[in-house]
């Protein structure tokens, strides 16, 4: 169990070193099995704590099973996603520049180029706007289900659209190893900061179908051939 949480604590100071993290906003969670996961304690200096105490949360129930430190407070959110999308095990928010941008703007990030359909072969997509009572009650677990809800809406499947924006706040994205969750988080960011300054110098930029579903099927799906392996789904 201890080398899954020094793991996370390794991960959420990845987050920070990828310069993901603006302050303290930022969590990374792992999933320790079927029904359980660990993830990073609240408002704390990952310096100057011991990765022994990060707590473990329920799937199920929610409860928390161990750990003497309180769980991020964005643990519902997270939560939501380890139920709803089965295969995933790492779930990462952030406050990372670009990404941000285009969720306060209340923009999904269309695709404009090959290095966005190399992970993504849709725009990426962001929530609808909380209404008042979602953000009253429940903020955490709303912002989940606003998630949820537009991955159904839109018909997406969790395995090829890594992470999405939140209105109004921010990326999350989500991986299917322990370092997906993160590399994904880098991705987007990337993505958001290629789409912005492209759009700055040629808002009428395009890229034609077959460019983005040539890039997308290298390495994803039953005919990807990028690479070593025969998926590149983080
Ligand atoms: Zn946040």
């Amino acid at each position: 169990m201890n080398n899954i949480k020094k793991k996370c604590l390794l991960e959420n100071i990845k987050l920070i070193d990828l310069n993901l993290c603006f302050q303290n906003f930022g969590n990374v969670s792992l999933k320790i099995d079927n029904d359980r996961f660990v993830i990073k304690p609240s408002g704390v200096d990952l310096n100057k704590i011991d990765y022994r105490d990060f707590p473990i949360i329920s799937i199920k129930s929610g409860n928390i099973l161990e750990g003497k430190l309180n769980p991020s407070s964005d643990t519902k959110t997270h939560l939501i996603l380890y139920k709803n999308f089965k295969n995933i095990t790492s779930v990462a928010h952030t406050h990372s520049r670009f990404a941000t941008i285009w969720a306060q703007s209340k923009k999904e990030i269309p695709i404009l180029g090959t290095t966005h359909a190399d992970y993504w072969n849709v725009p990426i997509p962001i929530t609808k706007t909380m209404k008042k009572s979602e953000i009253k009650n429940n903020y955490e677990l709303n912002t989940g289900k606003k998630i949820i809800e537009l991955m159904k809406s839109k018909n997406l499947d969790y395995k090829f659209c890594p992470g999405v924006l939140v209105a109004s706040h921010g990326p999350f994205t989500w991986g299917l190893s322990h370092e997906g969750a993160v590399t994904n988080a880098e991705i987007l960011e990337y993505v958001s900061n290629l789409a912005f300054h492209t759009i700055l110098l040629n808002p009428k930029t395009s890229v034609n179908n077959e460019i983005i579903n040539k890039h997308f099927k290298r390495k994803h799906g039953q005919n990807a051939y990028y690479g070593q392996g025969k998926n590149i789904a983080k």
